[in-house]
């Protein structure tokens, strides 16, 4: 609209610019201007239409002027729409034709009786309107509820509200167009495969609309020649693409011009949904509209009016609605800014952090266990350390401590970035429960992490004759149920072992603590699970992946924080160093002085979503290439297709030097400790995220070694991601890196989350969302404080039973 005025203003300008010298090269100026026009002339009234409509019958007559009267003409309408038209005002009236359009639909829907937000829990099929065969299409995409149909978002917009004239278009772009059919043909490339191609003009210029798949030529030529027999324009909407001097858009959509129908491709912004194999947009558009229309004037609002009015949101029903069936503002759409958006994002949030606020609440109110822990206990653990804890670890352990001795469950969380020394602090905790009369169990999230811990926690405890045991995956099963016993009857102090193993098998004598590694994991239902065994033990997190503030509040809101900030003294950051594939005999040849003074070396290879064949291949080509280039030495292989004990064993080598290079297509282990490794060789470092790159290169570095981490890329690759790969040169600190990784990439990557379902928004995005994150939270927890039963909220409430994920048991809902 806004843009209309200014195409009107630019061809003036050139019109009339150093008195007319441009005048002659324009052509049919008359027919641009009736264009642009067109286009603004349903957003304007009174004086402003009048006017347009005046100037549309001097345009039309245009042929009959002389070369001094069109002169005449564009100059004063040159200073017209210069000077005096007003856009503003164009605007406002633009503002309050929606304001109409949106004050007839309540009218007409909303004030019809609600529901109970139950009802829309009910299977789609109970929705009158459809067929067996569109539930089953909303099936398709896990669509079960009506609820499910109306949450189902579009995550972007079409904008079909403005039609660029065919001279206008760009290449890549995705455009409306509108021109009458001059040219029909089928053909065939150069290799035999046959295309159809229709050639549309407008009054500045063509464009070819090309089809390939012979199975629809029929349908689009049938089309075609109607409209030509019928002198009528057609609309095409697709992407264009240029080749040479000429465009052309393959498939577009296509529909004959009617002027003034209703419903069809031009003057409407259309939602896009995200699909799932087979499914076409135009039908699944269909299907959610159906639900839609017919669900959402009943559908109750559920948020307490004091919140609505604090945050000034508008009606739930009215906000489902215009996000499936938008008008107005395209940008704001875009950016997810309109009130009604921001009102269903703010709703995500809200929910996500009532239930936080209902886990904490419930936690604080259990009786937990209150460790007798002192000062004598805490020297004597010190006394036997090889080494002084660092001030943060002090700090840390200090917080622990203090929430060991309440009654209350510990629910904390440490974050510390790779070898800021987590473990002797969780050993430190696992020695005060244990004094205290107690078991703890530790968990880690793969066995080669299960036996590390279950070796530094023997290191760190047995001075004191504690005694740790170690579950896995691969023991025999009679092994396993010796262990089981033998932590029945409570012979192990500490017990060790994967997730799952301890999770599900494993009866404790008395458990006091739980010590969890990387949480990221490890969700928010799982730790719920665990304490419905029906005991309340400490729970103490461990994670390496610095989190940034944002997703702290979400993915962690029900924990305590304690952050590790500082590295033990000594430590030397990596040196980090992109280098491009073309230069990698220069980083050979720095592996080999590295591997003669006996260090070790990793060579990381990633493979994101690719097929078995190819991780092979892929394996194989390149641990001959590095045996090939570093001959002398001992190369051993890790891939994701062998086994976790072969996996278990290669890494035992290299750990015990028998390999000293270890060339990797899988992620090497998160918390892998070889102190012995200086160098971390990361191939094709585009394809990872900033912070899966940061762990990677915290396997190195762990000594007073200087150590080096070579970012190897394509020359190729593109300024972006050189951009983000230098952030990694440029910082060791986990946190920096994490904040930019954020920037880049989505949330649930980063945390890992994704596998947890936390942190996993339809909407809300926290990066561009972390203002309506904080009022959210404030506000959940408020209502939390000052109405826990939610009484007086039954559909927020049932909502809250609906959402709620399987295993946690909120007291006082429902
Ligand atoms: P994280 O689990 O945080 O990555 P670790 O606990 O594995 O780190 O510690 C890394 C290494 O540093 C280990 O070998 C550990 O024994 C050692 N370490 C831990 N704390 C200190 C300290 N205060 N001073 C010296 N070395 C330490
Ligand atoms: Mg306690």
């Amino acid at each position: 609209m806004k843009e209309a005025v200014e195409n009107i203003r630019k061809l003036l300008t050139l019109l009339v610019k150093e008195d007319f010298k441009y005048f002659n090269r324009v052509k049919n100026p008359d027919k641009a201007l009736l264009l642009y026009l067109g286009q603004i002339k349903p957003f304007v009234s009174g004086r402003e239409k009048k006017f347009i409509e005046k100037v549309e019958g001097y345009l039309k007559e245009f042929d009959i002027l002389s070369q001094e009267q069109k002169k005449r003409l564009m100059k004063e309408l040159h200073t017209v729409f210069t000077l005096k038209f007003s856009t503003e005002e164009i605007e406002r009236n633009l503002k309050e034709r929606k304001e109409r359009v949106v004050s007839n639909i309540r009218k007409s829907f909303f004030s019809l009786d609600k529901y109970p937000v139950k009802a829309f829990f009910q299977p789609v099929s109970t929705v009158k309107s459809l067929k067996p065969q569109n539930v089953k299409r909303l099936k398709k995409l896990g669509l079960e509820t009506i609820y499910d149909v109306l949450f189902y978002l579009p995550y972007r917009y079409e904008d079909r509200t403005t039609v660029t004239p065919l001279n206008l278009l760009k290449d890549g772009e995705t455009a409306l167009v509108k021109g009458k059919v001059v040219n029909v043909l089928e053909s065939k490339t150069k290799k035999g495969k046959k295309l159809l191609k229709a050639v549309i003009y407008d009054t500045h210029g063509k464009l070819t609309l090309l089809f390939l798949q012979p199975r629809i030529f029929g349908f689009y030529k049938k089309l075609f020649f109607q409209a030509k027999e019928l002198d009528k324009e057609i609309i095409a909407y697709g992407r264009v693409r240029r080749s040479g001097l000429s465009f052309t858009m393959v498939h577009p959509e296509i529909e004959i011009y009617e002027p003034g129908r209703k419903f069809n491709k031009v003057g409407v912004i259309l939602p896009v949904y995200h699909l799932s194999e087979g499914l076409k947009q135009n039908t699944v558009r269909r299907d959610i509209a159906a639900v839609v229309k017919n669900a959402v004037p009943r559908f109750p609002e559920y948020l307490p009016q004091d919140i609505l009015k604090k945050r000034q949101l508008p009606d739930i029903a009215e906000s489902i609605w215009n996000v499936h069936f938008p008008s107005g503002d395209v940008d704001a759409l875009g950016e997810f800014k309109t009130p009604f958006q921001k009102r269903l994002i703010y709703d995500e949030l809200f929910l996500f952090q009532l239930i936080l606020a209902f886990l904490r609440k419930k936690m604080k109110k259990e009786k937990g266990i209150a460790f007798p822990v002192d000062e004598g206990m805490i020297e004597e653990f010190k006394k036997h350390l090889p080494f002084k804890l660092t001030s943060a670890q002090e700090k840390v352990l200090f917080e622990i401590v203090a929430d060991m001795r309440k009654d209350e469950p510990m629910n904390r969380l440490v974050q510390g970035d790779v070898g800021s020394g987590k473990t002797v602090v969780a050993a430190a905790s696992a020695f005060f429960a244990v004094k205290s009369g107690y078991q703890v169990a530790v968990m880690a999230p793969t066995e080669i992490l299960a036996n590390q811990h279950f070796k530094k926690f023997k290191e760190f405890l047995f001075p004191f004759g504690i005694k740790v045991g170690i579950l896995t995956g691969s023991m025999t099963q009679k092994e396993k149920n010796t262990m089981l016993k033998a932590i029945q009857s409570g012979y192990f102090d500490v017990v060790v072992g994967t997730h799952a193993l301890i999770q599900d098998k494993v009866e404790f004598k008395n458990l006091g603590l739980v010590i969890i590694d990387e949480q990221h994991r490890f969700g928010v239902k799982q730790r719920a699970e665990l304490k419905n065994k029906g005991r309340q033990p400490d729970f103490l997190v461990m994670t390496a992946t610095p989190i940034p503030r944002t997703l702290a509040l979400t993915a962690y809101g029900d924990l305590d924080i304690s952050i590790i900030d500082e590295l033990p003294a000594g430590r030397k950051p990596v040196k980090t160093k992109i280098v491009f594939d073309d230069e990698i005999d220069k980083v050979v040849s720095f592996l080999k002085k590295e591997l003669e003074k006996e260090h070790r070396v990793y060579v990381v290879y990633p493979l994101v979503e690719e097929s078995e064949k190819m991780e092979l291949k892929a394996a194989t080509e390149m641990y001959h290439f590095w045996r090939e280039k570093l001959k002398g030495f001992q190369v051993g292989l890790l891939h994701g297709k062998m086994k976790q004990e072969e996996k278990d064993k290669v890494m035992e080598k290299f750990k015990e030097g028998e390999y000293q290079v270890l060339v990797s297509t899988t992620v090497i282990e998160v918390g892998v400790d070889v102190p012995e490794a200086t160098v971390m060789v990361i191939e094709h470092a585009e394809r990872f995220g900033l912070a899966q790159l940061h762990q990677l290169r915290g396997r190195v570095g762990r000594s007073d070694r200087p150590s080096y981490c070579f970012l190897v890329t394509k020359r190729t690759v593109g300024e972006d991601a050189i951009k983000r790969l230098k952030i990694l040169e440029s910082t060791n600190d986990g946190f920096k890196v994490a904040e930019a990784d954020l920037a880049f990439r989505g949330p649930g990557e980063l945390t890992g989350t994704r596998q947890s379902g936390v942190g996993e928004f339809k909407i809300a995005d926290l990066r561009r969302d972390f203002e309506i994150l904080k009022k959210a939270r404030e506000d959940a927890f408020e209502l939390i404080e000052k109405n826990p039963e939610l009484s007086g909220l039954e559909n927020l409430k049932e909502l809250l039973n609906y959402k709620i994920p399987d295993g946690i048991d909120l007291v006082g809902v429902g």
